[in-house]
């Protein structure tokens, strides 16, 4: 059997070794002649499985002990309107920066729940960088500032941690466990699973554990943060298999050297793709300014855009798939999560001037 090399953007590409062993396992966990989705979430078993992925992602990310890890539903979506019913805490409005579509879709639903203090938005150059820092208009009285370290389907990232006097929100869904990250800078940071994660189905939560435990009124019962924490995460049923390969996706993170080694591989790989747009004499084209450029998601364009479909169609059959860009905004788009190897940017930038070479 023979795995395609996966640019899909989300639910991406898992490592094959997890695959692997979750296919040992799959009819009869570590012998116990059922599998893991047919456990109960509160047998030992399970508990066991359950805080072992937590304990692993807290080392992963060095998450200081002040501070809540949860795995919950709803993806980072529900996060847009969870945030603000939770983080609030009495405050009448946040600060929220504007750098592409995620946080523009995080503004629109936190404006249901109060005011929202757009301090820059990078709207006008169609999202291809960050607004200068000192041009944000921060309210120092906001409940929290939130932005987008890196937006999926723009391909935009920061290039540093914003330094605010209000608790810093992030949206890590397509970024998180990319490289080290220093935790104890924010208030909360969260990410959908399916990137970078594991399974669709789960969204970490890493909070605070001070901001927690003042909710709006109203605020549903599992959408309290601190019902999560106190519950461990499992007030109802949890999305027990996604979790249960998330933690197989930690281990195997720690099994390759942590994030610091993946890092590696992650900036190679994102050089290598970029050095083959930028050395193309304009055949391929990226155009997010340089040092907000991903080293996840790489949306690139063809100069002849007539050319896209028959791109798209030699490049499946070589086995390089998914590299349709988001609806929104066309092109091309090459995620580089953690699962994809470093052969696979190789096999993807090869194919690229094989293209241009007979097409170009
Ligand atoms: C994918 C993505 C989302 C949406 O995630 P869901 O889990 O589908 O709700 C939000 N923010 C960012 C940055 C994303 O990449």
């Amino acid at each position: 059997m023979t795995r395609a090399y996966n640019f899909c953007a989300g639910p991406a590409a898992l490592p094959q070794a997890v695959l692997s062993e979750a296919q040992k396992d799959m009819l009869s966990w570590k012998g116990k002649g059922m599998s893991i989705m047919e456990m109960s979430h509160r047998s030992n078993d399970y508990i066991a499985i359950a805080e072992e992925a937590e304990k692993d992602l807290r080392d992963l990310l060095n998450v200081p002990a002040n501070y809540k890890v949860l795995f919950l539903q709803g993806g980072a979506s529900l996060q847009f309107a969870q945030i603000p019913m939770n983080l609030l805490r009495g405050h009448s409005s946040a600060d929220y920066v504007n750098t592409g579509m995620w946080s523009t879709k995080a503004i629109a639903e936190a404006r249901k729940y109060c005011d929202v203090n757009v301090v820059a938005t990078d709207e006008h150059n169609k999202f291809r960088g960050v607004p200068a820092f000192d041009t944000w208009n921060l309210n120092s009285k906001a409940a929290y500032l939130h932005y987008t370290p890196n937006e999926t389907i723009h391909g935009v990232q920061f290039n540093y941690i914003p330094e605010v006097d209000v608790p810093l929100v992030a949206d890590f869904s397509s970024s998180i466990l990319s490289e080290p990250l220093d935790v104890s800078k924010f208030g909360l940071i969260y990410a959908g699973a399916q990137k970078n994660i594991g399974p669709a189905g789960i969204v970490v939560v890493i909070v605070r554990e001070d901001l927690i435990g003042d909710v709006l009124p109203g605020t549903p019962t599992m959408l309290d943060y601190k019902v999560a924490a106190d519950n461990g995460s499992m007030y109802n049923t949890p999305p027990t298999f996604s979790w249960y390969l998330a933690g197989l996706v930690f281990k195997w993170l720690k099994h390759h050297g942590g994030l610091k080694a993946i890092a590696e591989v992650n900036h190679r790989k994102a050089a290598k793709l970029y050095d083959a747009i930028d050395n193309s004499d304009g055949f391929y084209g990226n155009p997010v300014i340089r040092s907000y450029r991903s080293i996840m998601n790489v949306p690139f364009v063809l100069a002849d855009a007539s050319l896209e479909k028959t791109f798209l169609k030699d490049a499946e059959e070589r086995g390089l798939l998914n590299l349709a860009g988001h609806r929104s905004v066309g092109g091309m788009r090459a995620s580089l999560y953690n699962a994809v190897p470093e052969e696979g940017v190789d096999a993807l930038v090869d194919f690229m001037k094989e293209f241009h070479q007979r097409l170009g």
